[in-house]
């Protein structure tokens, strides 16, 4: 694959990581060398007399299989591409990297001067945090029973340029059954049953993210330290099922699982309150519903309204003093019966709370990855870019997807970079879930 200097920064070049790609570029050794197998390849011949680009996305570092002859004007190499984002140098090496016969346009500059800029100026502010807010990714569900193996996670994410995704854990499945087209609970569990399954279930999780190389985020700071080079998970639960209505689990499983973001029902009427796929009978949310979102707020557990009615949702945002996620879910004017997909002021009772509402990209409701980007575009004209979300719900889709999977992403940004700028795309796939995930752990 060939890269261009303007694919730098984004998704192409960071899905490139650990591939064979060839650049073109203009050398300039870190020491002054006439031949050398480190250097830093540019964009430009030189830059203001000799110095190195302020600009960290003009600038590929280059470790050579031998020394190369530097004095021969703009050079193509070809090479391993690495994405290492070392925040005080470079976000991009080519490894092994061997010289085609390029063309030669001007002598090179002076290779002297690394040193006339500080190393501070280095690092460039404002580059995209891609947050997944609702999946399964890993194959959690079927191993949380012992049954199948785990897929791929983080190599994904890498060739995707995914920093972090909420991981969740499904708290109630052991009981939920497809029963008249959609899923229901097929009886009452046994006391301890669902306390049980999640805890085996975090465990589960817990093991993927040790054997795939997944970073466990604790605090706001090691979300915004998440990038695709090394990517992270936010554990994470649908269905508060698992307290059976004691509150004093949630401490445990913030301590013992490093939980951090929840979504309050999934498909059982539980404890806390009230779902969209059953007839309500609590009012929306319970007084323990009420009593569990207190608490997240206090510990910095982010609150997530999934599954719940209308009602859950005001309710829960009369009550929570941090904002509100809705991680998947799509925009509907006219719904269907026991929809999971939302009305307007639904939404804007998220949106109110200062919240995010990720999209949900079920196949039935968009064909394509271009129809997804459209969803999240009419939601957008709802309730504003700062309150859009990506929620895929990967691998936890009961059909297919209109993002097959996380290699996909730069598709979607491509995507959205036709309704968006890259300052709301940014917002789109992560920066709006940074935003609640930092005010909700603060
Ligand atoms: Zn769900
Ligand atoms: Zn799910």
């Amino acid at each position: 694959m060939r890269l261009g200097w303007r694919d730098l920064g984004t998704l192409r070049a960071d899905r490139a990581d650990g591939r064979p790609v060839e650049i073109s570029g203009f050398p300039l050794a870190v020491l002054p060398a006439a031949s050398t197998d480190h250097f830093l390849l540019m964009a430009e011949p030189g830059c203001c007399g000799g110095c190195v680009p302020r600009n960290r996305l003009a600038v590929v570092e280059v470790v050579a299989e031998r020394p190369l002859e530097l004095n021969a004007g703009a050079l193509t190499l070809s090479g391993t591409w690495r994405v290492i984002d070392d925040r005080e140098g470079w976000r991009y090496r080519l490894a092994d990297a061997v010289a085609e016969a390029g063309p030669t346009r001007r002598a090179l500059m002076a290779a002297s001067a690394l040193f006339c800029l500080p190393a501070s100026t280095l690092a460039q502010a404002g580059e995209g945090l891609a947050v997944d807010i609702h999946s399964h990714a890993g194959n959690l569900n079927p191993m949380s029973f012992g049954r199948g193996q785990f897929a791929a996670v983080a190599e994904p994410m890498r060739q995707g340029g995914l920093a972090a995704i909420c991981l969740a854990v499904v708290s109630d499945s052991p009981i939920i059954k497809l029963t008249d087209g959609r899923l229901r609970p097929s009886r009452d569990p046994r006391p301890g049953e669902l306390y049980d399954h999640t805890q085996r279930a975090f465990g589960v999780l817990h093991e993927l993210a040790r054997q795939q190389g997944l970073a466990i985020v604790r605090t706001a700071g090691e979300l915004s330290a998440a990038r695709a080079s090394r990517p992270s998970v936010v554990v994470s639960s649908e269905g508060a099922d698992f307290l059976e209505g004691r509150i004093e689990r949630l401490d445990e499983a913030y301590q013992r699982w490093a939980l951090r973001h929840l979504q309050l029902t999934h498909y059982r009427p539980n404890e806390l309150g009230d779902i969209q796929t059953e007839p309500s009978v609590q009012g929306g949310l319970t007084t323990f519903g009420a009593e569990v979102v207190r608490r997240c707020n206090r510990m910095g557990i982010v609150v997530d309204v999934a599954h719940g009615t209308y009602e859950l949702v005001t309710k829960a945002a009369a009550v929570t003093t941090k904002p509100l996620v809705l991680s998947h879910t799509s925009l509907t004017e006219r719904p269907a019966a026991w929809t999971r997909r939302i009305l307007p002021d639904h939404a804007r009772a998220v949106a109110a709370t200062g919240g995010v509402i990720g999209i949900w990209p079920f196949s039935g409701f968009f064909p394509n990855i271009v129809a997804y980007a459209d969803g999240m575009a009419r939601m957008a004209e709802i309730v504003g870019v700062d309150h859009v979300g990506l929620g895929t719900d990967l691998l936890g889709l009961g059909g297919a997807s209109a993002l097959a999977g996380y290699a996909d992403l730069p598709q979607l940004a491509a995507a959205l970079r036709t309704k968006f700028n890259v300052a709301e795309t940014d917002k789109i796939l992560g920066g709006n879930y940074r935003r609640v995930f930092e005010a909700s752990l603060r």
